[in-house]
């Protein structure tokens, strides 16, 4: 079975950011109110994340790392099943299989915490009692040491811590009323604290994507027929050459969808007239009934019921949001 999660590791786990994805995701699915991140080497040494979530209880532990040891592949054709499902319920068990990890929690109820710990194949089975608050970390040390050919791929720390601070980026946008604090190499890299009102989304918005981005941009905040559109739309002054700033959450989802891209892109040429690059952080919140966010568990992509409606609104909102600053 061990082999088995080498096999599924390499799907889920392709670099440190795809590991601080699958743990943020876990930390978020807790109720943590505070989650923070140690990164050491771009997170090929060390990936620690820590949260003050529900916590696992001392019987689940062994289980929550495990999960993938059953006998779920028997053989090609259910792990080519198993693998067009994204791995739900195996990441920490992937994840496992391809580092040291030790998962340390404690629950509300519980008077102490306990701790698993796991060496590439070879898992501790024993539940030994740790220090820890209520809450969980997990730390992942050593990411590929057993899998040389995996770890060849793994780019320079900057590249890779680059990609980890992106998903962490993309989380925190979606996720105000989360703390995020983020250390690489020991030094702080991005402390958000919670944000519950207008000033603190706005303050996040600018501590993720920069000053800059927030001085220059439209703050928008639109609803009609039960569709709301709200966010912020960076002006043509307002130009960032490197990385792409463009988020997009559906119902709190992030989402990359052509759909929407077309709507967006549209709505900045028409009115602009430039070629450049659209910038913004935007939220839509439609009935969920009215949209299906699980076409792909890995993709992020969204089928929307009514999708000529819903392009038409993003179009006529943008559209209309820009007019008004047109320089
Ligand atoms: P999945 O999240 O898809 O269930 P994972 O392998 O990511 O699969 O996690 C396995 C299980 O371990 C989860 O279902 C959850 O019960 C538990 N778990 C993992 N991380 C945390 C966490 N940070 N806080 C509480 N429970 C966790
Ligand atoms: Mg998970």
């Amino acid at each position: 079975p061990r082999l088995a999660n080498q096999i599924a590791a390499g799907e889920v786990v392709e670099r440190p950011s795809s590991v601080i994805k699958e743990l943020l995701e876990n930390s978020l699915d807790s109720g943590a109110r505070r989650i923070d991140v140690d990164v050491e080497q771009g997170g090929v040494k060390l990936l620690r994340v820590r949260d003050d979530g529900c916590g696992i209880a001392a019987e689940d532990l062994s289980l929550a790392l495990a999960r993938h040891a059953t006998s779920k592949i028997r053989d090609l054709q259910d792990l080519e099943r198993v693998m067009s499902l994204g791995f739900r319920g195996e990441a920490l068990a992937s994840i496992g299989s391809v580092s040291r990890l030790i998962l340390t929690s404690r629950t509300v109820d519980a008077s102490e915490a306990w701790q698993v710990e796991s060496e590439g194949r070879e898992m501790e089975a024993r539940v030994q009692p740790a220090a820890h608050p209520i809450g969980t970390s997990v730390e992942v040390r050593d990411l590929f040491f057993n899998t040389p050919a995996r770890r060849k791929f793994l780019r320079t720390e900057k590249t890779e811590f680059d990609h980890l601070q992106e998903i962490i980026r993309r989380l925190a946008l979606a996720h105000f009323d989360v703390a995020f604090h983020l250390r690489h190499n020991g030094k702080v890299v991005l402390g958000l604290h919670e944000a519950n009102d207008e000033g603190g989304r706005a303050r996040r918005v600018g501590a993720v994507c920069g000053p800059a981005f927030l001085e220059q941009a439209l703050p928008i905040d639109v609803e009609r027929n039960g569709l709301r559109l709200w966010g912020w739309i960076g002006l043509p002054t307002f130009s960032r050459s490197q990385t792409d700033l463009q988020y997009f959450y559906v119902n709190g989802r992030a989402v990359r969808d052509k759909l929407v891209a077309h709507a967006v892109r549209q709505a900045y040429r028409d009115v602009l007239f430039n070629g450049r690059h659209p910038t913004f952080v935007l939220f839509f919140e439609v009935d969920p009934a009215a949209v299906d966010v699980n076409v792909h568990p890995t993709k992020h992509e969204v089928r929307f019921r009514d999708s000529r409606m819903v392009h038409d609104f993003l179009y006529g909102m943008l559209n209309r949001a820009l007019a008004d600053v047109r320089p």
